[in-house]
């Protein structure tokens, strides 16, 4: 029997009655952009984040890019200024940056969790620099209260990229409510997925809601009056009322992420296995639980042979990549060698107690 790393079928199957229903809603409604369903989702969502406003957009990578283009409106950030960012993120926080044509400037993470840390932050501060995006990867949130000591002190803005980490806490404060904003995506395989893309920006900041959501509609805040050389960038009804579905079953997935967690922290005791580490229980909702082994490659391939599906997140790092050619230059050992030595293992609430004792005994015969 296979383990499948992901499937979304039996996910959306378990709810696949109020989805219907709530399609249909919006089918009979006659409104399709801009409507009810978006305005109750995005409260809903507010609230859930325990955040005043919440911006819903096309997906998340739109959700990073229009956040820092609206600050560009707003004269908090211009051209080149600097942003500091984790250089083993997955590529869309990057792309937010240099779209707006900011500078990212990529350090490396804290070893054991895989995000930023204060002092490694700290130390790529100059007087140029203006922001920080906090990426909590893997769905693991990042050290929010001292990173925002830190740009309180510098005066940075900062966002954080919560595309993975919808739920995760600290100190009882979800991501989505410590920076100055956070941009989330709802890809159907994100935790809070959607049946399609979507996206939406959290923040406690009125003026920098209205202006978002202008920019996401032609830079229009009232109908047929233009105030920036906005972009298409909205949340559809239909989707908010997949999502408005999906986020009343959340807490309970991100339970049964935790108890899959758990369970193979508890059981995988192979010496060549290295396991994530975590804070608290709190603080991680597990998108991803990612393993990392010096022989990367041979532990996937007889994974593959047990029926066990992993994936890499991510093969290669940002500044590697074709899009990056001038960052190819720079040196980053330690990003480097987290790509070349993770491993994805099957995650999600769709897994059996039997399929996740097949992972632990897979991993364990290695
Ligand atoms: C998925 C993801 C994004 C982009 O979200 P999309 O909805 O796919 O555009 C951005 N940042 C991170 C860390 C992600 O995982």
């Amino acid at each position: 029997m296979t383990v499948p790393f992901l499937d979304l079928k039996a996910i959306n199957a378990q709810y696949r009655d109020e989805l219907v229903a709530a399609a249909t809603r919006v089918i009979d409604s006659g409104w399709y952009i801009q409507g009810n369903e978006v305005k109750v989702f995005e409260e809903e969502f507010a609230d859930y984040c325990g955040i005043k406003h919440c911006i819903g957009v096309a997906n998340g990578l739109d959700a990073l890019t229009l956040t820092l283009r609206a600050w560009k409106e707003m004269g908090k950030l211009k051209e080149g200024d600097e942003v500091i960012v984790p250089a083993n993120t997955y590529i869309a926080s990057i792309l937010a940056i240099t779209e707006n044509r900011l500078k990212p400037v990529l350090v490396e993470p804290d070893e054991a969790t895989f995000n930023l840390c204060p002092e490694k932050t700290a130390a790529a501060i100059t007087p140029n620099t203006k922001a920080i995006v906090a990426v909590h990867l893997y769905g693991q949130i990042s050290p929010m209260p001292e990173l925002m000591q830190l740009a309180d002190e510098h005066g940075l803005l900062v966002l954080e990229d919560a595309a993975q980490a919808h739920g995760a806490s600290i100190e009882g404060r979800k991501a989505g409510s410590w920076g100055h904003a956070a941009g989330f995506s709802f890809y159907p395989g994100k935790n809070l997925g959607a049946l399609g893309d979507a996206g939406a920006v959290t923040t406690d900041d009125e003026e920098l809601s209205k202006i978002i959501r202008a920019l996401g509609n032609y830079g229009s805040h009232k109908k047929y009056e233009n105030l920036y050389q906005g972009v298409n960038s909205r949340l559809d009804e239909i989707q908010a009322a997949m999502l408005r579905v999906k986020l009343l079953h959340l807490d309970d997935e991100i339970e049964s992420r935790r108890n899959v967690a758990e369970y193979y922290l508890a059981h995988i005791d192979n010496p060549k296995i290295q396991l994530p580490a975590v804070g608290n229980r709190e603080s991680h909702v597990w998108h991803l639980f990612v393993v990392r082994s010096t022989m990367r490659d041979k532990l996937q391939q007889h994974l593959a042979e047990q029926g066990v599906q992993t994936l890499i997140h991510y093969p290669l790092p940002p500044h590697q990549q074709q899009a990056y050619k001038p960052f190819s230059e720079i040196s980053l050992p330690l990003t480097e060698e987290i790509h070349r030595s993770v491993l994805s293992l099957p995650m999600g609430p769709h897994l059996t107690p039997e399929q996740v004792s097949q992972v632990i005994e897979a991993v364990n015969r290695v």
